[in-house]
């Protein structure tokens, strides 16, 4: 569950739904959309082999129609 994150589009708050999940080195990743105007972020999130927690967001644009 995400909730509290703003889109960083359409700067909608609340839950943007998770539509992806997969795993990528260390992180976990999460494709999330807006379920308003269907812009998506993916999410990293996970601890590096140094020990560090990593958690960021990394937008990847709308998706086109
Ligand atoms: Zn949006």
């Amino acid at each position: 569950m995400v909730s509290g994150l703003k889109c960083p589009y359409c700067g909608f708050e609340g839950e943007l739904p998770k539509i992806k999940q997969w795993k990528m080195r260390w992180y976990t990743v999460e494709m999330l959309e807006c379920p308003k105007c269907h812009g998506r972020v993916n999410h990293y999130y996970g601890t590096t082999p140094t020990g560090k927690k990593s958690d960021f967001y990394f937008r990847i644009g709308r998706r086109k129609k």
